[in-house]
Formats: structure tokens, C-alpha cells, sequence
């Protein structure tokens, strides 16, 4: 524990012990991590008696169900909760338009954009995941790590990291996760169910944006469109996992992925390799995430929204070559 971080986390556990009916949320459209950290915090409060509300506004994704309590996940909450917490999200904006008014009692993070916007803020930006926040505090708040807790926050820290491979892994990251594992993690087994195994409709969605798979210099792009979608049969408005695909092209420094939604928004997903902040790219267009990989959703057409979107991100690319 960082010293810094010392206040905030003994104000954190004190609220967790006193609180009899908490209320956890994450992000909408959910990755492994936000479903993770809503799953691991809620069954470890359940577990000390408490009785939890859990909610992500878009649901668990169909490939995320595998994970041991996702039916306690609901879409909306009921009055009657006496602690409101976000985990995962790095502004209040990203929990959904019904949660926009409410006064957080604290939020766990480790996003580097987050604003702070709860009375309390635990947030780690040199951890990888959220999950990976929890799997350090929940035992030291006196939370014990259950066989099912330890599979939900792997989950979360994989996810994540897509299996260890990102820069800011540390052996700190291994250590906690040797430390689910001795807890009754399954690595192979999550390995195979979070990162590997997909839906053919995934696949088939895959193989249509590659289709229109473009590059320019350093960087590349794709987009998922409405239609693509639908030819694929594709549920669920996220990207199958496309923006990994991306960011293994090794002759670019950055990639972008355009994923078209209804109500005229683009969900822009940026990756790059170290060196290259996408964050404060992401932020320029009113979203945020972390240096190497960032996301933002912004009003107009597809044709606009890439136009826009790669013309600057061009622009950040040359100037970081000392071109112009
Ligand atoms: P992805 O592009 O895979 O959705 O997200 C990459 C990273 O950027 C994640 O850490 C995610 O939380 C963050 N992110 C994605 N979209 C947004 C957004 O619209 N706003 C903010 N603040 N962060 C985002
Ligand atoms: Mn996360």
C-alpha cells in the first residue's frame, strides 16, 4: 500500500464494514475488468452478509457469463442502497445516463484520466486492472479472497493485461496473481474462456471490418459498422476483441478502431505502442483511458468521425517523429 493511498483506503474499509446495503457499479459497454471488479467487490461484501446490489446499465457481454455470480448482475438498480460505489470508471459520465446525478461515496480505479469525481477516490494508475486493485485491498479490508473471487478478479486482471502483455505488468501484478491462483484461481481455464475462445459471429464480424482494413504511414485503422453487425448476428455493441487485432500490426505505432453505434455516436478505440499517449488523444475528443490504450464516444457520422479522428491522431504520430 502507498502511503498516499493510506487515508482514503482505511476511509474505504470503514464505509465497507458499515454499510448493510451497498450498491456497486462499472462502465457501460463493460470489458472483462469492469465485470470483474463489479463481481469481485459485490461477492465479497455478499459473503460478509451484506446485501448487494450490482449493476452494469448494458448487462454482462454472453462471453462473460461463465463467470461464477454474473446472474446477481442487474441493469438497473432499486431505491434502498446506503453506499454507492463506482469501480473501473474513470468519470461519472461512462456509468450510464440514469447514474448521471448521483453522489458517489467513493470510486476504485486505475485509470490515469480519472477526474475524481466521488467524495473518496482510491485510484492506482500503475496497476493494470481495477481487478488488480481489488485482489490487493479486499484481504487487507478484511474481505477474504473465496475460490470464486479469485477466478472473478483473474479474470479481470487478464482481461485487462490480454494475458500479461502489457507494459505496465510488474511482478507486483504476478505476485497478485499467484496470489488468486493459490486462492483457487484456474489460469488455463480463464485464459481459454476470457482471451482465446470466440463466437463464429465474432469471427464473422472480425472478417468484415478487416475487410476495410486501411493504413497511413504509422497508422492503421478499421471500423465496425451497424451493418456488419447485423450481417454478422453480432449481439452486444463492443468490439469482439477487434482492437487486439489491431494493435499487433507491427509495421504502425498506433491503430484506431471505429465502431459505429445507433443515436449517430462512434465508439473510437485507440492502441499504441510505448512512447505514443493515446489518453490525452482520447481526451481531446472528450474520452480517456490510459497511455497505450484509450476510447472515446463522439456525435456524428462515421465518414466525419474517422475524417476528424485520424487527421489528428496523424498529426500527434508526426509530431512525436519531430516531422510536420
Ligand atoms: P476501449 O477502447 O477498449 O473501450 O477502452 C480502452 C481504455 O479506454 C479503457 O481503459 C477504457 O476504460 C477507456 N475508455 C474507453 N472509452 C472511453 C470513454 O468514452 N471515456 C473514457 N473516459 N474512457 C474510455
Ligand atoms: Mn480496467
Amino acid at each position: 500500500m502507498t502511503q498516499e493511498n493510506e487515508p482514503c483506503s482505511q476511509e474505504i474499509r470503514s464505509l465497507l464494514h458499515a454499510a448493510s446495503q451497498p450498491l456497486i457499479l462499472a462502465h457501460i459497454r463493460p470489458d472483462g475488468d469492469a465485470i470483474a471488479s463489479v463481481l469481485g467487490l459485490g461477492l465479497a461484501l455478499q459473503n460478509a452478509g451484506k446485501k448487494v446490489q450490482m449493476v452494469l446499465v448494458d448487462a454482462v457481454p454472453a462471453e462473460f457469463k461463465f463467470l461464477p455470480g454474473s446472474e446477481l448482475i442487474h441493469t438497473q438498480a432499486e431505491a434502498g442502497y446506503d453506499l454507492a460505489i463506482a469501480v473501473d470508471c474513470s468519470d461519472q459520465q461512462r456509468i450510464g445516463e440514469a447514474f448521471a446525478d448521483l453522489k458517489f461515496d467513493f470510486n476504485i480505479d486505475h485509470h490515469i484520466t480519472n477526474d475524481q469525481f466521488a467524495c473518496q477516490n482510491l485510484v492506482l494508475p500503475e496497476q493494470p486492472a481495477t481487478a488488480a486493485v481489488l485482489a490487493q485491498y479486499l484481504p487487507e479490508w478484511g474481505f477474504p479472497i473465496t475460490p470464486e473471487i479469485a477466478n472473478v478478479l483473474l479474470t479481470g486482471i487478464l482481461t485487462d493485461t490480454i494475458g500479461f502483455r502489457i507494459s505496465n505488468v510488474s511482478a507486483g501484478t504476478l505476485r497478485l496473481a499467484a496470489n488468486l491462483i493459490d486462492n483457487g484461481a484456474n489460469l488455463t481455464d480463464l485464459y481459454e474462456k476470457a482471451l482465446v475462445s470466440q463466437s463464429y459471429s465474432a469471427s464473422q464480424l472480425w472478417g468484415f471490418a478487416l475487410s476495410r482494413l486501411e493504413k497511413k504511414g504509422r497508422l492503421a485503422w478499421t471500423s465496425i459498422t451497424l451493418e456488419d453487425r447485423k450481417k454478422a448476428g453480432y449481439a452486444g455493441r463492443d468490439d469482439a476483441d477487434l482492437t487486439n487485432v489491431l494493435s499487433a500490426i507491427e509495421e504502425i505505432d498506433a491503430s484506431i478502431l471505429f465502431n459505429e453505434q445507433i443515436n449517430c455516436k462512434i465508439k473510437v478505440s485507440w492502441r499504441s505502442k510505448p512512447n505514443i499517449d493515446v489518453s490525452k488523444i482520447a481526451q481531446r475528443f472528450g474520452g480517456g483511458g490510459h497511455p497505450p490504450a484509450a476510447g472515446a464516444e463522439i456525435n456524428g457520422s462515421l465518414e466525419e468521425v474517422q475524417n476528424m479522428v485520424i487527421e489528428f491522431t496523424d498529426s500527434v504520430l508526426k509530431k512525436s517523429k519531430g516531422e510536420n
